[in-house]
């Protein structure tokens, strides 16, 4: 097999256990995105995984994510992870979407440049459910009135909360983490908070995906199990 029949025979392999997972929780497959990480994989593996019907990528640096979307013009890239002030220029010109909101500065920044260039950007805001220190992301508990904030910003599309789950074996541990983020989303979800009816619960990895779509992820963020282990 060539890197590029790799590439698509695990995008296939990982749509079948997408549906599967579905259908043992009484889900339709359609609720699910596949978000391929392609960050420290080449411009060709992004290509083949186009040849298969993968519209957007995520990268978790500006930089990178700007390279890329110059070099493959019709390809849209979500930046998934944090963003710093001075980049946000970058992210309002280039990407489709930003999985890592949390900070209003960021926010009014982003606001601003999109209304310069006549843009709007899908948004996601990152919530720290495992409690670890090296994670981004808001405490749980500062979600609610976050969120609340964001309705002030007309050019962000606020579509939902994206985690990153408690890393390692314990499934439970891990468990907990989506259940949080869902529980959060479903309150957001109920009171409408900041006109948006919250719709994106952006969680499981290649570690976690099949456990986050038994817990309501609409988006799962999958690198490794696609183009293989990052070269560093
Ligand atoms: C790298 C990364 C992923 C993909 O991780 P894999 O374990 O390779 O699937 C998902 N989400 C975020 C935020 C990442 O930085």
């Amino acid at each position: 097999m060539t890197a590029s029949e790799l590439i698509a025979s695990n995008i296939a392999a990982l749509q079948q256990r997408i549906a599967d997972a579905c259908l043992r929780v009484g889900r339709n497959a359609s609720q699910v995105r596949l978000l391929p990480v392609s960050k420290n994989h080449s411009v060709s593996a992004i290509a083949a995984a186009r040849a298969a019907g993968i519209t957007r990528f995520g990268e978790n640096r500006v930089q990178e994510l700007v390279a890329k979307a110059t070099e493959l013009p019709g390809v849209e890239f979500s930046l998934i992870g944090p963003l710093q002030s001075n980049k946000i220029k970058f992210v309002a010109q280039w990407a489709t979407e930003f999985q890592g909101l949390e900070t209003l500065k960021v926010a009014a920044g982003l606001d601003r440049r999109l209304q310069n260039l006549g843009r709007s950007l899908d948004v996601l805001v990152q919530v720290n459910t495992s409690g670890e220190s090296s994670k981004f992301g808001l405490a749980p508990d500062e979600v609610p009135g976050f969120a609340r904030e964001l309705g002030a910003f007309d050019s962000l599309n606020v579509r939902g909360l994206m985690t990153i789950a408690a890393p390692g074996p314990d499934l439970a541990r891990v468990a907990e983490c989506f259940v949080t983020l869902r529980e959060l989303r479903d309150r957001l979800q109920a009171d409408q908070v900041a006109g948006s009816d919250w719709p994106e619960l952006s969680m499981g990895m290649s570690g976690d995906y099949e456990l986050a779509i038994e817990h309501g992820a609409t988006c799962v963020r999958i690198g490794t199990a696609i183009f293989g282990e990052r070269p560093v």
